[in-house]
């Protein structure tokens, strides 16, 4: 580790900042406020000192460290990639599926994940939460669809409410009849682990509906021991947690890393959910895979780990038309001939094992 002091107090959000703590050099400073202008910075005193900053790939500094290559956005690249806004019927509810809506309550984070499919609409600047007006057209907006059986609270991050604030919000849902379940999208218990606090937790608790959490988190040095206890906290309250990464170019991209984090979640008692391809948002282009990539890794990860910690890889389609597993396929019909008859010897399957072998599988009688 580097002989600066790695400790700063407050969150980072200038380039000079980042400059003054060595964890980007001084000739980057001229592009670097280029990026600033048009993305929000914040890296929190608790992730920067997971920073190494002698080590110029290092998977924690590449999701929060703004880099020049921000700067160049690809022509498949858009503002709103996964389309939020064709969605939206009021202000702060994004309708994509039926039984179920995003709540943006909040345009504001912790960090700000430089991979962000929303980049163009969170961080200072931007408006940091819903007015109440807005608010309330978004309650009567769920209250009036009875099909909506879940409320996924996201942003910007839901947990940079007040606890009495989120209380208020929780008990406005969970007393519409129809809404059973409330998903809060979250980065607060690895980005900034001391705001889980006892408050915090009882106001993520309420009669009526099953609060559940969705952990965002990339690599497993993110699960520090804070924040390994925050969760702990959260899930003995009786909160469920499940996990959400990102595929990300240098920093999960390889299976010992992937399998490192899905034991940390599952050890967490965090049971692995997403594994999201990276979008299509503006200047991220170096922090992406392919498909085939990873499509061969989740294969690797098939062979090396526990059902438990086996996510599902899903890319989101372009244009608004929502998360498609694309995993590798184990499945395909068996289409080999016999040598007389030139016709498939029987309707069977190919299953290939987590070895990679191929069997067959019979049809159904
Ligand atoms: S915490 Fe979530 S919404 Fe906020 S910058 Fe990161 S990915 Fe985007």
């Amino acid at each position: 580790m580097s002989s600066i002091d790695f400790n700063p107090v407050t969150t980072l959000r200038e380039p000079t900042e980042l400059v003054a703590q060595g964890l980007v050099s001084v000739a980057s400073l001229r592009d670097l406020e280029k990026v600033a202008a048009r993305y929000a910075i914040a890296v929190t005193p608790h992730v920067a000192a997971l920073i190494d900053p002698d080590d110029p790939q290092d998977p924690i500094a590449r999701q929060y460290i703004p880099s020049a290559e921000e700067l160049v956005a690809q022509p498949n690249e858009t503002p709103d990639p996964i389309s939020d806004d064709a969605h939206s019927p009021v202000s702060g509810i994004v309708h994509r599926y039926p039984d179920r809506v995003l709540f943006k309550l909040v345009h504001v984070c912790a960090v700000y994940c430089r991979f962000c499919f929303r980049r163009e609409m969170v961080g200072p600047g931007k408006a940091t939460a819903l007015s109440e007006g807005a608010y309330e057209n978004a309650l009567a907006y769920i209250r009036a669809h009875s099909e909506i059986w879940e409320v996924i609270l996201t942003g910007g991050d839901p947990l940079m409410l007040s606890p009495r604030r989120l209380a208020e919000i929780m008990a406005d849902l969970a007393g519409i009849d129809h809404v059973r379940i409330i998903r809060i999208h979250t980065r607060v218990p690895v980005a900034e682990p001391s705001r889980i606090s006892r408050e915090m937790i009882s106001a993520l608790k309420v009669g009526g509906a099953a609060t559940w959490m969705a952990l965002h988190a990339n690599h497993v040095r993110e699960l520090t021991r804070k924040a390994r206890a925050a969760c702990a906290a959260i899930i003995d309250a009786g909160i469920p947690m499940v996990s959400q990464s990102v595929l990300l170019r240098g920093v999960n991209d390889d299976p010992a890393a992937l399998e490192a984090l899905m034991r940390g979640f599952v050890e967490c008692r965090i049971k692995p959910y997403y594994l999201h391809h990276g979008d299509l948002a503006p200047g991220t282009s170096h922090l992406r895979t392919t498909l085939e990539r990873g499509q061969e890794i989740m294969r690797a990860l098939r062979g090396r780990v526990s059902g438990l910690c086996q996510p599902e890889y899903v890319v989101d389609i372009p244009g608004g038309h929502g998360k498609a597993p694309v995993g590798p396929n184990y499945l395909s019909p068996d289409n080999s001939f016999s040598a007389e008859s030139e016709q498939p010897t029987e309707k069977r399957y190919r299953v290939v094992d987590y070895c990679g072998d191929v069997h067959l599988y019979p049809p159904a009688p």
